[in-house]
């Protein structure tokens, strides 16, 4: 049968960057290994003697046969002093773990396509999706595959598209688009629920695109009662916090530097206020960001592309929306609290934060149904509180 692969330039152009990487992937993971490889590392004359003490054998399955014990920094240990892998220098690709052999690199199958796509927790990733300027030209392939992949239901590849179209819409501001694609979703919610034809998806997204131009939906934007700051306080210290425990030990110093620069915003008495952190996004981080203009609507780009918006783990449409707003909100404030602290943002500033929060963020088990409950639980149920996370107060 015939298939596709869909590869945009951030996945065709990345390059892992090795000794020069500033988190490296090889420091702080259980790097697994399977039962064929384990035996080529043990049997491999180059190798033997290092596997003795670099690998344990753990026989949970075929495929996590055995891991690498890591040393007292937390680096696999077939690193050599230039931070290179002698499993690939010395046996080849092919003798590698399948996470080293394969990470950042994803790739999801649906309707018969295989998308590719790379992990924000590799800061490479970060720096090919956020920066380049072709990052999301795409290269589609054929190939013969007998694999069958899961059909995406008619009603969320329009809903993909109509978002698409939204976030992109030249001129339009990121929040509004955003706003958008939530009210787009209660639509989305009919279709799924068979209470409404696919079509009126297309409806809608016409409706809101005409909104726009006429201003209207800025209107209505400006609107919102943004004076919730208590529970967008209480939504951002307790995924902070979950994020904090248990955080895994890659990327740990990394985030001890956003750590610091959070407690940079507490007054003396600890306090976190939202009316100074919306000030510092306004006054400072928006015209620093002035000379990114595309970095959120990239993301997004990524961000719906990568999750195949709107099916997200078992989550309905409305909700992956939530959970979306949610990380713009939480990537929103590292960004504040980093200006805060450094009195300026650098490239790596923001390779850190979009880098640390996704490496923090994967490492989550059941991130999104946490992250509805405490939604729910702070009032953020409908478009219009949602999109007040983003909203400065008036
Ligand atoms: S995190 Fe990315 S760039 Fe860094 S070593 Fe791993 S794959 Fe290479």
């Amino acid at each position: 049968m015939k298939q596709s692969i869909v590869k945009p330039n951030f996945v065709k152009n990345f390059n892992c960057i090795g000794a020069s990487c500033e988190d490296s992937c090889c420091f702080g993971w259980n790097i697994q290994i399977n039962k064929a490889n384990y035996k080529k590392v043990i049997k491999h004359p180059e190798l033997k003697d290092l596997a003795v003490v670099a690998l344990k054998k753990v026989k949970k399955s075929e495929h996590h046969w055995a891991q690498a014990i890591l040393d007292k920094q937390g680096g696999c240990q077939f690193l050599d002093e230039n931070s290179l892998c002698q499993i690939h220098a010395k046996a080849g690709e092919q003798y590698l773990s399948t996470t080293c052999q394969t990470y950042p690199r994803l790739s999801r199958g649906c309707d018969g396509n295989r998308y590719e796509s790379l992990t924000l927790s590799c800061p490479e990733a970060v720096r090919m999706v956020l920066f380049k300027d072709d990052a999301f030209i795409f290269e589609t392939t054929t190939y013969q595959s007998k694999q069958l992949t899961k059909a995406t239901p008619l009603w969320a590849r329009i809903t993909y598209d109509c978002s698409l179209q939204l976030l992109l819409k030249p001129g339009m501001p990121l929040e509004l688009s955003l706003l958008a694609i939530g009210v787009l979703m209660n639509t989305a919610e009919s279709a799924m629920k068979h209470q409404a034809p696919s079509e009126n998806i297309e409806n809608m997204y016409h409706q809101l695109d005409a909104l726009s131009d006429s201003g209207a939906l800025k209107q209505h934007f400006d609107g919102f009662d943004s004076d919730n700051k208590q529970h967008k306080l209480h939504a951002f210290s307790s995924i902070h916090l979950w994020l904090n425990t248990n955080s895994v030990r890659r990327g740990r110093e990394r985030f001890e530097q956003i750590n610091l620069a959070i407690k940079s915003l507490a007054d003396e008495e600890k306090r976190f206020c939202f009316d100074k952190i919306d000030g510092i996004w306004q006054q400072q981080v928006l015209p620093l960001l002035a000379q990114y203009p595309t970095l959120f609507q990239r993301y997004g780009f990524y961000y719906l592309y990568q999750m195949n918006f709107p099916v997200i783990d078992k989550l309905s449409p409305s909700e992956a929306y939530r959970l979306m707003m949610a990380d713009f909100f939480m990537l929103r404030i590292y960004l504040t609290a980093m200006v805060n602290y450094r009195g300026e943002l650098t490239e790596a500033d923001l390779v850190m934060c979009f880098q640390v929060y996704h490496t923090q963020r994967q490492h989550k088990q059941n991130f999104s149904r946490y992250i509805i409950n405490l939604l729910n639980e702070c009032g953020f149920v409908d478009v219009p509180s949602i999109v007040s996370l983003l909203a400065a107060q008036k």
